[in-house]
């Protein structure tokens, strides 16, 4: 079996664009792409803010780029990986199928999945009104009314970016009491546009084609909601099961690279490893030799395309750097 010079696994923004890099550069660099494909952009319909593109289909944005890595000599399989072996220097990955793939370095860009409620009528009308991300699919509901599902910071800040489209806000929380920071919660308070309904449980979103309503559970009975549009902020989790005993993670299971674990110890939030050193001169590279990270599988602040993206970039060119070093 050959081994190849970088194996990238995952086949969203982040994967892709470390793709395109490292096919450039000669690596012919094998994609493994999952199935279905796509990432997160496959549930997004337009994408107005991915810097070139004034609007495209979060799907046809991933095909594009796709395209891309092909003509630049990358192999992408779309099937899921079943396990990897990432510790010793020649690393295997093996796919689910069971095709194993040796190589030198592997690029984790696996993503995260936005936690839904689990309703059917949730999973019905999802891009039709149903969304996880009012960055890009607020502005589709200028002088709407919309609702929030959460009361952790995402929901709260969801819930501002929110205000600047929608007429009216409703922040829906199945407690009394947010979870979010305490500035966050100010803002949402004091805000005319925001309107808070405490401990109330989503029971069904309403409409048959499209958002029409929240039937909801609250101390005082069944309420009804009429909405255009309903975004769900209750949390999102990192696709990093495969790696758990492998690389570090953080306690939310995010991969902590390099610049992650910097920010992390200023923050305090972890303790000095005792099993890894982290390379101060490749920022995407995790506490294993010749395994990097990017996009949404490390980053839980930023979550956009197109920072995703550029994190595959820096990804790629970490991996080329050290295996030119090896
Ligand atoms: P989070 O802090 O875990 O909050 C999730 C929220 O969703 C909680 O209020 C939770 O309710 C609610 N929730 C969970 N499952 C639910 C369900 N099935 N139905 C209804 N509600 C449900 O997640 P997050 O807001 O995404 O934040 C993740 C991390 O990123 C946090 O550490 C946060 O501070 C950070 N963050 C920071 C910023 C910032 O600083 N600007 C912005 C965004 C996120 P309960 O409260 O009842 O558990």
């Amino acid at each position: 079996m050959d081994t190849h010079n970088v194996v990238i696994i995952g086949g969203g923004a982040a994967g892709l664009s470390a793709a395109i890099y490292l096919g450039r550069a000669g690596l012919s660099p094998i994609l493994l792409a999952g199935s279905p494909p796509g990432g997160q952009l496959m549930l997004t319909s337009e994408v107005e803010n991915f810097p070139g593109q004034k609007s495209i289909l979060g799907g046809e944005l991933i095909d594009v780029m796709r395209k891309q890595a092909s003509a630049f000599g990358t192999t992408i399989v779309d099937e899921n990986v079943g396990s990897v072996e990432l510790v010793k220097p020649v690393k295997l990955v093996k796919l689910a199928g069971g095709t194993e793939y040796k190589t030198k370095a592997v690029i984790i860009a696996t993503g995260a999945k936005a936690l839904w409620m689990g309703l059917p009528s949730e999973t019905k009308l999802r891009g039709k009104g149903v969304s996880a991300c009012a960055t890009c699919d607020g502005f589709f509901f200028k002088n709407k009314t919309v609702a929030i599902i959460g009361g952790g910071d995402s929901a709260l800040e969801e819930a501002l970016t929110l205000t600047k489209f929608a007429s009216k806000v409703y922040v829906i929380h199945r407690r009394a009491e947010f979870r979010a920071s305490k500035i966050m919660q100010k803002r949402v308070l004091e805000h005319e546009k925001i309107e808070v309904i405490w401990n109330a449980a989503v029971e069904e979103v309403l409409g048959q084609f499209k958002v029409e309503g929240l039937k909801l559970k609250t101390p005082e009975g069944e309420k009804t909601v009429k909405l255009d549009g309903v975004f769900v902020a209750i949390g999102h989790r990192p696709d990093t099961d495969l790696f758990k005993n492998q690389i570090d993670l953080d306690q939310k299971g995010y991969v902590l690279t390099t610049a992650m674990y910097a920010l992390q110890q200023l923050s305090n939030k972890v303790e000095q490893t005792k099993t890894h050193t982290y390379d101060v001169h490749y920022q995407t590279l995790t506490s294993l030799s010749g395994v990097f990270g990017a996009g949404d599988c490390v980053d839980h602040v930023y979550k956009q395309a197109s920072t995703a993206a550029g994190m595959g970039v820096q990804a790629s060119l970490d991996a080329e750097r050290w295996i030119e070093s090896q």
